[in-house]
């Protein structure tokens, strides 16, 4: 067969372990999983009641235009319908604008490192990729606008950054936004936005009536903790979204997704609660860090990148080997660092105890000269 020859050289994505085979693995009774930077609170108790008082026929097809869910969501964000695209979770988003907008004689430029999705899609549809350093964790925008040429069709920034969870102020991004041809689309990918706390962040929602060139992507996967339903979204001018639209697939987004989104939406207190929550377990990660001299980015989502300065698998497979899953750094361009999704308070006690073991662990080693 003659597979697109950028497909060879492509690995499929790495989930973090599953719990059950670790659990055979290394005996353990339980494990927790803080790699995926999932909800630990689960979801609304909203979005549970809806998909058992739904009355949905598994037989029926979606419906392909999520009207409900895009009506709902359109007046909680104060857009009009036609403003927004939804996706099988926000990662078929950035499929859909990489397959409308990508192609060999075509270029896309992002920072690095940052989500792997950007990429990977890039390559598979030949574009030809430049990717600019991360500075001290943060996108550098200026590097990333002369990097932009009169072939450069996708320019991609994530904010908050995953994997370094700092986010792009504002007036930075204004006067990149300013300085971005027309032609290029601008994709501002806020999976983390209900997480930030900066009181600096923006609406960047508004700022799509400014720049008809820039889509911002969302998702019901992160703090709405709906990630196994696949519901994602993009705000952006009606112009974009019915150029991206023949690039949808026709029942992208599942009716079970649709009602627990729309359920999801009407429950805010239960998005503030869990962002509370996380902001206080952060900063006393924050503590730890400090105390023990790790460096770490301050974050504005509901994981933390910490430097250990060894080997990130090392950190990764002592964690794992007692029971915490979490994401070394070496595949995600930190190579001495682990990213931890935030857990509950327990599950952190439990973490952060472990992880001070590993520490003294360490510290003896480089006593006997180990
Ligand atoms: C998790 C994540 C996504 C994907 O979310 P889904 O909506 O579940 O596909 C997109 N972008 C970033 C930066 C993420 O961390």
């Amino acid at each position: 067969m003659r597979w697109k020859k950028q497909l060879l050289t492509l690995t499929p994505y790495q989930p973090g372990r599953s719990t059950e085979s670790v659990k055979k693995l290394y005996n353990l009774e339980t494990i927790i999983k803080l790699a995926s930077n999932e909800n630990p609170y689960g979801c609304s108790n909203k979005a549970l009641e809806a998909l058992q008082t739904t009355s949905l026929s598994m037989a029926i097809y979606p419906d392909g235009y999520a009207t409900s869910l895009r009506e709902g969501l359109a007046s909680f964000l104060g857009v009009k319908p036609e403003e927004l695209i939804f996706g099988n979770g926000s990662d078929n988003i950035i499929q859909m604008i990489s397959r409308a907008l990508l192609h060999p004689d075509a270029n896309t430029v992002m920072a690095v490192p940052t989500f792997s999705q950007y990429k990977h899609n890039a390559v598979i549809e030949g574009a030809a990729i430049r990717e600019v350093p991360l500075v001290n964790g943060e996108h550098d925008l200026e590097q990333m606008l002369a990097a932009i040429d009169e072939n450069t069709n996708v320019v991609w920034l994530c904010s908050p950054n995953n994997p370094t969870g700092t986010y792009i102020p504002e007036n930075k991004l204004v006067s990149f936004l300013e300085k971005v041809p027309t032609q290029t689309l601008v994709v501002l990918d806020e999976a983390y936005y209900e997480y930030v706390v900066a009181e600096d962040y923006y609406q960047s929602i508004n700022l799509t009536r400014n720049y008809p060139n820039l889509i911002v992507l969302r998702t019901f996967s992160k703090i709405y903790g709906l990630a196994s339903l696949r519901v994602g979204y993009g705000v952006a001018n009606p112009a974009i979204i019915k150029a991206l639209e023949p690039a949808r697939e026709p029942f992208n987004v599942n009716s079970l997704g649709q009602a627990a989104a729309l359920a999801a939406i009407g429950d805010q207190e239960f998005i503030e609660e869990c962002n509370q929550k996380n902001r206080k377990i952060l900063s006393r990660i924050y503590e730890f860090c400090d105390q023990n001299k790790l460096e770490y980015y301050p974050s504005q989502t509901n994981f933390i990148l910490i430097d250990f300065k060894v080997d990130g698998d090392k950190v990764f497979q002592f964690l794992l080997e007692k029971g915490y899953i979490v994401r070394s750094g070496k595949a995600l361009g930190f190579p001495t660092c682990v990213r931890i999704t935030v857990g509950t308070e327990e599950e952190n006690e439990g973490l952060l105890k472990v992880i001070n073991e590993f520490l003294v662990k360490r510290e003896s080693e480089e006593l006997t000269g180990k």
